[in-house]
């Protein structure tokens, strides 16, 4: 549901700075170069796996009490944008999921 949300918002925003720069051109103001929109394209795009740290798990085994260590990986989204009107990148991330390395509850 929050990913609803955020794009709600991100359609708002897209709406207000339209308006914005509506008002800008009505001003008759120039808007200097520097000033000028982003172009963002995507560059490159892949997945980088986080050490997430580890932690202790226990399970019963032949009616004995096991102690575990499970290692946990983060798999983050990366997506790396290149403006060709500033040259310059930006880098969005965005965790897709996490894993666990033993199989418990
Ligand atoms: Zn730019
Ligand atoms: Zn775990």
């Amino acid at each position: 549901m929050w990913k609803r949300g955020l794009m709600l918002a991100g359609i708002f925003f897209i709406l207000l700075s339209g308006e914005i720069t509506h008002a800008e051109i009505e001003d008759g103001s120039t808007r200097p170069a520097e000033e000028k929109e982003h172009n963002w394209q995507v560059q490159d795009t892949y997945i980088e796996k986080v050490d997430g740290g580890d932690h202790k798990f226990t399970y019963w085994k032949n009616f004995m009490r096991h102690t575990r260590t499970c290692q946990i990986i983060h798999h983050i989204k990366v997506v790396v944008y290149y403006c060709d009107v500033h040259d310059e990148t930006k880098t969005e991330s965005t965790l897709i999921k996490t894993e666990h390395s033993g199989r418990h509850k």
